[in-house]
């Protein structure tokens, strides 16, 4: 119904939406208590590893026991468990506690919400986005939405730029009406200082507009999926076009960074690329250092990794996310199954002198994981498209569990030897006993939320 208003509405007024939407946002994000709350992030960032495998350990101490005294879910559980929150003596002993799933929590969400919490005013709801077609719902109060955003403009900071930076955005919200075919292809927040920018307009005709507004706008940082934001720089680089001089660094977020896609930002822009991995449920962040390594936010939320046995993979070796929030009062998940895969932390040793563990892999959605026949999870994939020149893009489909369909977008000058090389380089990395599909295409389809998908899986393992 808004939607529907928002869409038939004259630039001007989407731009009063916009700003409405904004003031709303800000004042979730910003209000009262975020200047103690960024105090604090920043405070815990410079902690010795000792010390902050102290505060760890007792924020895990002091959530067990709110949630046995506040959350119904719990308290049920701990009717027959008689855990005590003095129990929880190391990190490890998290594993007293049942892990939880998606299923459970989406029959049920109020079941797993601190009972005081939900009905106070500022309560609201955040939804995942839902691509496997099962969306969940996550309640949030004001206070948590501001200590996560904390986290958020600490991780600004490691680049140089802040929350009131000047910012322009590419992401899934439907900004401009799909139907509208001429520019502009953006509107601006003014309260929150951010240009957002259609990510479901850029194209070849479209992207002078684009490029012209951003050198008019001046963003300090440019911050989306990494889909969106490389189609640009590709265009820059094809057409030998400056790099944004206002421009100190790109964000991206919410789908893998492809490595070509980060030449392309790097090499267009002339400015760092800093990836970062979370999700609505604030059960992780993992954030790129400027020495390019993925830091676990490890005072943010609490990350285990565990294999097919539940039992805990090694540091550096693939297993499953499960996953405890810290930062959300009113739904403070423990044990949350994420339903992706990477690798176990490994102690920091970085450069940057942070005390983070270091995620080696970040494969993402466990469904989406490519299975051999012969069994085996195969990770991410996208190294063996460097030095594949000729293909602006691919997305590896599982149909069945021995064929793999690869929809390729070739370039102009895309030979068989090109199509021979990506063949070779697939049956090595994954066996001989895939079935590998080839399907060329204009475009590859966008997700509803404009995400792109590198790997889909129709085999669930
Ligand atoms: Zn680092």
């Amino acid at each position: 119904m808004l939607e529907t208003v928002y869409n038939n509405s004259p630039v001007w007024l989407q731009q009063v939406f916009v700003t409405a939407a904004g003031l709303r946002l800000h004042f979730q994000r910003k209000g009262g208590g975020y200047g103690r709350y960024l105090a604090e992030a920043l405070a815990t960032e410079k902690l010795t590893s000792t010390l902050l495998e102290e505060l760890r350990i007792q924020l895990l101490r002091d959530l067990v026991g709110y949630c046995l005294h506040a959350v119904p879910f719990y308290q049920d559980w701990n009717s027959k468990n008689h855990l005590h929150p003095a129990d929880i003596k190391h990190i490890r002993d998290i594993r007293y506690l049942p892990i939880i799933d998606k299923d459970a929590i989406r029959a049920n969400p109020e079941f797993y919400c601190a009972s005081g919490y939900l009905n106070k005013r500022g309560t609201f709801q955040l939804h995942t986005s839902g691509t496997t077609g099962k969306p969940l719902t996550i309640f949030c109060d004001v206070e948590s939405r501001r200590r996560h955003y904390a986290y958020w403009e600490r991780f600004l900071k490691w680049y140089g730029v802040g929350s009131n930076s000047r910012r322009a955005t590419f992401c899934g919200r439907l900004i401009v009406p799909q139907m509208r075919n001429t520019a502009p292809f953006w509107r601006h927040d003014p309260v929150q200082n951010n240009l957002l920018f259609s990510s479901y307009h850029i194209c070849d005709a479209n992207i002078p507009f684009y490029l012209e507004k951003l050198r008019r706008y001046e963003p300090a940082y440019l911050d989306g999926y990494p889909s969106a934001i490389s189609v640009i720089a590709r265009y820059i680089l094809e057409h030998d076009l400056p790099p944004l001089p206002s421009l100190r660094v790109v964000f991206t977020s919410a789908e893998t960074l492809l490595p070509d896609q980060r030449l392309a930002m790097e090499e267009a822009f002339k400015v760092p690329v800093a990836d970062q991995y979370g999700c609505t449920e604030m059960a992780i962040f993992v954030s790129q250092c400027p020495y390019g390594s993925y830091h676990l936010n490890s005072d943010y939320s609490l990350l285990e990794v565990l294999d097919s046995h539940g039992e805990a993979t090694p540091a550096g070796q693939l297993g499953e996310a499960i996953c405890t929030v810290f930062v959300n009062k009113t739904m403070p998940l423990v044990r949350y199954r994420l339903g992706d895969l990477l690798t176990a932390p490994e102690p920091s040793s970085c450069g940057c002198g942070l005390h983070f563990p270091i995620v080696a892999q970040i494969i993402g959605r466990k469904d989406d994981a490519i299975r051999t026949p012969d069994g085996r999870i195969v990770g991410r994939l996208d190294p063996l498209f460097k030095g594949l020149s000729n293909i602006i893009e691919t997305q590896l489909v599982q149909t069945q569990n021995d064929t793999l369909l690869v929809r390729l977008v070739p370039a102009k000058n895309f030979c068989e030897k090109d199509e021979d090389k990506l063949l070779m380089a697939l049956k090595g990395r994954l066996g001989g006993q895939l079935i590998i599909e080839i399907e060329k295409m204009d475009a590859i389809p966008r997700e509803p939320n404009g995400k792109f998908r590198a790997v889909i899986s129709h085999v669930r393992g």
